[in-house]
């Protein structure tokens, strides 16, 4: 019935194995520059850890470690042991970059394979991977997990609507893997072309990597015709494959076999009792070449209470609702404030003030920069303007790998802050984050 008998674990065993992973991933740890100084520092090895609970006694690891650590400080076997690495989206500061053993990648396959076969994929089906590839861990790692899965997998990538319904015609694909923002353009890219929902082949998607609604998943459902099961993880945790709904859709299992997860209170970082929002903190117990010992993920939700109607025995997560730092997410690329800020103050014809709007337009997250330009500029001739425009546009959209729309205003006309300046003006609606009916 599961794809793979640890879905059903008593909880005692899980206890149990957790506890043998993790004392295993501390000891693959000694050998990275950054925890064994800081494990050697606090006198741990593995034989401190006697349960799952255990972890706590770990000091948490944040982004800026990972950062401070770039690009090789985790690294936990010699150079030659790894196969592939992936990068964090965003360009400008320190970025963070995971790398793979052999098996890593074996390892994490596995789990997305997992995690198809629990919406109802299955061998011989055919499976496009709609979003894009490179570093973007959605591309290759839901790639890698379909033919593990024994999909016939189609790699079309990101965008060109028109090639990806050839595509979803021509090979009656079963199954896409979509990010959800994309998902509504593409309905609505159907609706134009006179496609019924019903009229595809295709039963399943796979839609994750950005934060949407209950509602924005009915929407697509509606639209595309099919059921959309959310799929969550993150780059430091392999990317897809940590955890994913399944056909009952309430909530997400998270792989507690491959992962320890815990929810802390943001600020004091004690652990919460089941039920209660707070940061998804996060172990690896699979991972060879670069495990990670209690990652802040930044990401708040909570544990759902009780058990799931599949018998699957891994806790579920509820939607992510939100973050703990000022990332943003628009169309799947994240977006720090800053990255924006730093392009517009390398021009000289921006004046200090700006803000980033985020409002929704056919239910997808959009985003507008408002811009205060210096006077002369703003008085210039429409050419002078049009090409400075066109300049923030361009630099913008290779600092945030997304292309905002931006609008020229005269200095002053953004209203400044009494207190902290406020660069962000979130107009989006986000009051049904939750999962389950
Ligand atoms: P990246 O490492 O660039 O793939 O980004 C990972 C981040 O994307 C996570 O930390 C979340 O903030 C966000 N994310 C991924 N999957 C989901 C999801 N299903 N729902 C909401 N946010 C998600
Ligand atoms: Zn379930």
């Amino acid at each position: 019935m599961f794809y793979d008998a640890v879905e059903g674990i008593s909880r005692d065993s899980l206890a149990a194995l957790q506890t043998e992973r993790l004392r295993r991933s501390v000891a693959t740890c000694l050998a990275s520059p950054f925890y064994g100084k800081r494990l050697r520092a606090l006198g741990l090895g593995p034989e401190n850890f006697n349960s799952p609970d255990d972890v706590r006694k770990l000091p948490f690891t944040v982004k800026d470690d990972l950062r401070a650590g770039y690009p090789d400080g985790f690294l936990c076997q010699p150079r030659d042991a790894f196969i592939r690495l992936h990068v964090s989206s965003g360009t400008t500061g320190a970025p963070t970059a995971v790398y793979y053993t052999a098996n890593d990648v074996d390892s994490w396959s596995h789990l997305v394979a997992r995690c198809m076969h629990a919406v109802g994929l299955r061998r011989g089906d055919v499976f496009q991977n709609m979003s894009g590839y490179g570093l973007f861990t959605g591309g290759l790692g839901i790639h890698y997990g379909a033919e593990r899965l024994g999909c016939l997998t189609v790699p079309a990538g990101a965008g060109n609507s028109k090639r990806q319904l050839k595509l979803l015609r021509d090979f009656g694909v079963d199954g896409v893997h979509i990010i959800p923002s994309y998902a509504l353009h593409f309905g609505h890219f159907l609706q134009q072309e006179g496609i019924e929902p019903g009229d595809l082949k295709w039963r399943f998607a796979l839609i994750g990597a950005e934060p949407h609604t209950e509602r924005a998943r009915r929407r697509i459902e509606e639209l595309l015709g099919l059921k959309a099961f959310n799929s969550y993880g993150l780059t430091e945790m392999n990317g897809p494959g940590v955890a994913f709904e399944c056909a009952a859709q309430a909530g997400m299992h998270v792989w507690e076999d491959a992962y320890i997860a815990e929810i802390v209170d943001p600020v004091s970082g004690e652990a919460l009792p089941d039920g209660e929002v707070g940061e998804l903190v996060m172990t690896t117990l699979c991972r060879d070449g670069m495990p990670l010992l209690r990652y802040r993920t930044r990401d708040l939700t909570r544990f759902i209470p009780g058990e799931c109607a599949c018998g699957r025995t891994h806790r579920r997560l509820d939607r992510i609702t939100g973050r703990t730092d000022d990332m943003i997410i628009i169309k799947g690329c994240n977006v720090f404030p800053m990255q924006i800020e730093q392009a517009l103050m390398a021009m000289p014809e921006v004046a200090p003030n700006y803000l980033i709007e985020l409002y929704q337009e056919n239910d997808m997250d959009q985003i507008r920069v408002k811009v205060e330009i210096q006077d002369e500029v703003f008085a210039a001739d429409d050419r002078t303007r049009a090409a400075l425009h066109k300049r923030l546009v361009a630099r913008l959209r290779d600092e945030i790998l997304v292309t905002p729309a931006v609008e020229l205003v005269r200095r002053g006309s953004i209203p400044p802050a009494e207190g902290k300046a406020v660069r962000v003006d979130d107009r989006r609606v986000h009051e049904d984050c939750r999962s389950g009916a």
